[in-house]
């Protein structure tokens, strides 16, 4: 039965799954796309080894140390690795600095367990590893898989020698315990929240003794004695040390059609890698792109590295430095507050198993192309940084206009939790922000969840901001 469409039923806004658009040729883009991602997350699980990875494709794409860059034209590329773990970089624009940057800040730290900073210990001859939780973990996530420790460990010499263990096939794993449900009595009525305590999560690392009787700890001695002739290192070392423990797996396909990506930390190197490769494709834009990855996101930004430091704001100011005849505080107060930015980050899905803690009107979904969020927050928007209208608005037709698929929705229900991103810490320069990013499912779980033709629509949509 055919049925006419009433008028009015044209002035309703009908979201689409980006699916239905894609022939394919797109198909295929979107496919290949995804697999360079996946490789990326193979290769980069903390934020170390995140700004490496970012500094090294940059550097293959001619972006130039900015220490290096003696001035700056229309065209020029540099980038600024700050303490190997923030990466900001930046392709000038034809037009005055003064006018504003189009900027598009992500983050490279995810949650994990680090190691304290005495953290080997035996108990029952079996040897562990204290660790300390970091960022917004669920506990009961890290108990029963395999992880894998990485690090750098920096020794009194000065020289730092970085350490991965668990990845490669070859490779031994490590792992939290689990309690035996036969034994899990008491466990099995506490509250989630207190089932797994943190001073629980101790890592496994090793079980054969020092075939010396006369030793106390031999189990301790005998790990000790192995870091020792593997690396060099001894237990002060780590006083000294990084050590992150991670998921061991890689990020797989998922799904008979292959339509998502399961995989650890996409919360938030999807969008690092999206607008990683957004900025690389950008020639001479009109105005000066700015692709900043910043550290600490997950416990508040702070620290050097975070976005509530000034370290941004000095990027700024070398590139103005570089550029203009003579450095100017004012040209760099309008220039940060004419500018436009995104801040890329990760949304919450609809997930069919949990959708009463989302309200279905406002919620993004995977397979709807690339999420803006108005606004984050808990309890009636505290903290956020709430876009305004007039720049929705230009977002809005900037995508529409470049057949960009997008959504918009929230954080879940009003009072039902909520969450913060680095837009309010940008928005402290005067320039206008929103979030926009990928909607995951799982997410800050060891697997997150992505679907593919939103991690390629998020690529889409950073370059055309960068180009407009
Ligand atoms: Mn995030
Ligand atoms: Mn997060």
């Amino acid at each position: 039965m055919n049925q006419t469409k009433h008028p009015a039923e044209n002035l309703l806004y009908s979201p689409k799954s980006a699916w239905h658009n894609t022939g394919q040729n797109l198909m295929s883009d979107i496919f290949a796309f995804n697999e360079e991602y996946k490789s990326f997350l193979n290769q980069s699980k903390t934020e170390r080894e995140t700004a490496a990875q970012a500094a090294s494709l940059a550097q293959n794409n001619g972006f130039v140390p900015i220490t290096e860059a003696k001035q700056l034209q229309p065209g020029s590329r540099v980038i600024f690795n700050y303490r190997n773990k923030a990466v900001m970089l930046a392709v000038i624009g034809s037009e005055p600095i003064e006018q504003g940057c189009n900027i598009i800040g992500s983050h490279n730290d995810v949650p994990r367990l680090d190691l304290k900073p005495n953290p080997l210990y035996e108990k029952n001859d079996l040897a562990l590893l204290k660790t300390h939780y970091y960022g917004g973990i669920k506990k009961y996530h890290w108990l029963g898989i395999p992880l894998a420790l990485h690090g750098v460990i920096c020794l009194k010499n000065g020289t730092s020698i970085p350490l991965i263990i668990g990845e490669d096939a070859s490779d031994p794993v490590f792992t939290i315990t689990d309690l035996l449900p036969h034994l899990a009595k008491d466990q099995m009525n506490k509250k989630m929240s207190e089932a797994i305590e943190g001073e629980g999560l101790n890592i496994l690392v090793g079980g054969i003794p020092l075939k010396n009787e006369n030793v106390t700890n031999p189990v301790k001695l005998a790990v000790l004695e192995k870091l020792n002739q593997q690396f060099g290192i001894t237990e002060e070392d780590f006083t000294s040390a990084e050590f992150e423990a991670v998921p061991a797996w890689p990020a797989r396909d998922v799904g008979l059609d292959r339509s998502m990506i399961g995989s650890y930390g996409q919360d938030d190197r999807v969008c690092v890698y999206t607008s990683l490769k957004a900025i690389m494709d950008v020639n001479v834009p009109r105005n000066t792109s700015v692709n900043i990855i910043m550290d600490k996101e997950e416990i508040g930004s702070s620290g050097n590295t975070g976005m509530a430091a000034r370290t941004f704001e000095n990027f700024m100011a070398e590139l103005l430095d570089r550029l203009l005849s003579g450095y100017s505080e004012l040209v760099l107060r309008r220039c940060l507050a004419n500018s436009k930015a995104l801040s890329a980050d990760v949304t919450a899905g609809m997930d069919p198993n949990y959708e009463n803690v989302l309200e279905k009107m406002n919620a993004c979904k995977l397979g709807y192309g690339v999420a803006l969020t108005k606004y984050t927050g808990t309890r009636g928007k505290v903290h956020a940084n709430d876009a305004h209208a007039e720049f929705l608005g230009y977002i809005r037709k900037l995508f529409s206009d470049n057949n960009i698929p997008w959504q918009i929705g929230e954080l879940g229900k009003v009072d039902q939790g909520g969450g913060g991103t680095i837009a309010y810490l940008m928005a402290v320069y005067g320039m206008d922000v929103v979030d926009c990013g990928v909607p995951l499912l799982g997410m800050h779980s060891p697997f997150e969840i992505s679907s593919k033709v939103d991690v390629y629509a998020a690529y889409q949509a950073y370059k055309v901001f960068f180009s407009h």
